[in-house]
């Protein structure tokens, strides 16, 4: 049997010594803690999965949902949009839910890109941007994040040849890897430089509502005119503690909207209906449920880089995302050898920044998603490791 070659092309798993290191550590009886995971540890809300409950037991829910949704849910997700970010969006036409928001960052090259198009993606980033565009028949170019630059694009010295060949410039801001986040103004350049050269922008808020320090993300749609020429990606999954439940949202220029909401009516039979409901019932009624859970990471979060400036490793405390992502010690350049190190000595396990990207050579990524007690049992280690003590 010949596999098809966007299978073949899918990256070989880029840490098998990792993984076989924490194979090793487990079988030699050591309790190998994982500060690799972005999937947070806390339960979804119980009211939330009180109204789950009840919605399971109605017959209605029991049958195909509309791929679009229910229109219940679009005009939450518009309410939601309007009351966070000023962002005044027709539910009919610039909003369609999604069973995750991966599935739609998946799909939608599919609207979008023709074989030989490219998209535009940042170094370090999620991969699923790259795999959708290739599994599009696309090409993806990379854009390098540098710290210097705060972590964003340099939109200026894109080729004007690759400008012509691109159909989308990816961004994700506050980001994942890098936790780093993006002013307005950056917001302001990229709409203009989409339009000059007739680039759909698709923008990854995921991380919207996970913020330190008061900070306040911006939707890049709050820049007039950004929807004639945006899409815009967010999740219930880090706000609520809802990855398990798949529900995230499209929004933006209706043209996008609907190709996207056409491509997933011939794939997809959208969110379980009961699920939906739930969703309605959080958008609408967020309580102080992401108060609660900021508050958790953010104390993790200072304990994270107290330990991680005892290493050596330099870093500025993020103000949004799930994510510590600091710079190796001086001599120190490669994130593989580093987290290899790391369990080695303390069982405790990293995320080289080289599994997001060549330009993530140098760093490493930390979660805050790991249970307190679990955190702090690394964290000691971690510590005893910078103080030259043995660990295991
Ligand atoms: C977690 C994450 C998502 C999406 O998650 P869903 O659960 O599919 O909504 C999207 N983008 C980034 C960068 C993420 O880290």
């Amino acid at each position: 049997m010949e596999l098809a070659q966007r299978v073949q092309q899918l990256p070989p798993y880029l840490f098998a010594r990792i993984s076989e290191m924490i194979a090793e550590k487990r079988a030699a009886g050591v309790d190998v803690i994982s500060l690799g995971i972005g999937d947070p540890d806390v339960p979804t809300p119980s009211y939330l999965i009180e109204v789950l409950k009840a919605a399971a037991d109605k017959p209605a829910n029991h049958r195909y949902p509309e791929s679009d949704g229910l229109p219940e849910l679009r005009q939450a997700i518009a309410r939601w949009y309007q009351t966070r970010h000023g962002v005044t969006l027709d539910p009919n036409k610039e909003v369609v839910p999604l069973i995750g928001s991966k599935e739609g960052i998946g799909h939608l090259p599919l609207c979008l890109i023709n074989p030989g198009d490219v998209s535009l993606i940042t170094d370090p980033g999620y991969p699923v941007y790259e795999i959708g565009t290739m599994f599009a028949g696309g090409e993806t170019v990379k854009l390098p994040l540098r710290e210097e630059d705060g972590w964003l694009p340099r939109l200026d010295e894109i080729p004007a040849d690759v400008a012509r060949r691109a159909k989308i410039l990816w961004l994700n801001y506050p980001n994942n890897p890098t936790g780093a986040v993006c002013d307005r103004a950056f917001f302001e350049q990229a709409v203009a430089w989409a339009k000059a050269n007739d680039v759909v922008i698709a923008h990854d808020l995921a991380y919207a509502d996970v913020v330190y320090d008061g900070y306040a993300p911006t939707s890049i749609l709050e820049v007039p005119g950004a929807i004639d020429v945006t899409i815009e990606f967010n999740s219930l999954s880090k706000a609520f503690n809802m990855t398990g439940w798949r529900v995230g949202m499209a929004v933006g220029n209706a043209t996008v909207i609907n190709a996207l909401t056409r491509v997933k009516t011939n794939l997809d039979s959208g969110i379980p209906q009961a699920i939906q409901e739930m969703a309605i019932a959080a958008l609408d009624d967020p309580r102080d449920t992401m108060a609660v859970h900021n508050a958790i990471y953010e104390r993790r979060r200072d304990r994270v880089v107290e330990v991680l400036r005892e290493l050596g490793l330099r870093l500025d405390p993020p103000k949004a995302s799930l994510y510590v992502w600091a710079r190796l010690p001086e001599g120190q350049r490669s994130s593989a050898e580093f987290a290899a190190g790391l369990i080695d000595a303390t069982g405790v396990v990293v995320t080289p920044g080289m599994s997001y990207g060549q330009a993530g050579e140098g760093y490493i990524r930390i979660s805050l998603t790991v249970p307190d007690d679990r955190l702090e049992e690394a964290l000691k280690r971690l510590s005893a490791y910078a103080r030259g003590e043995k660990v295991l």
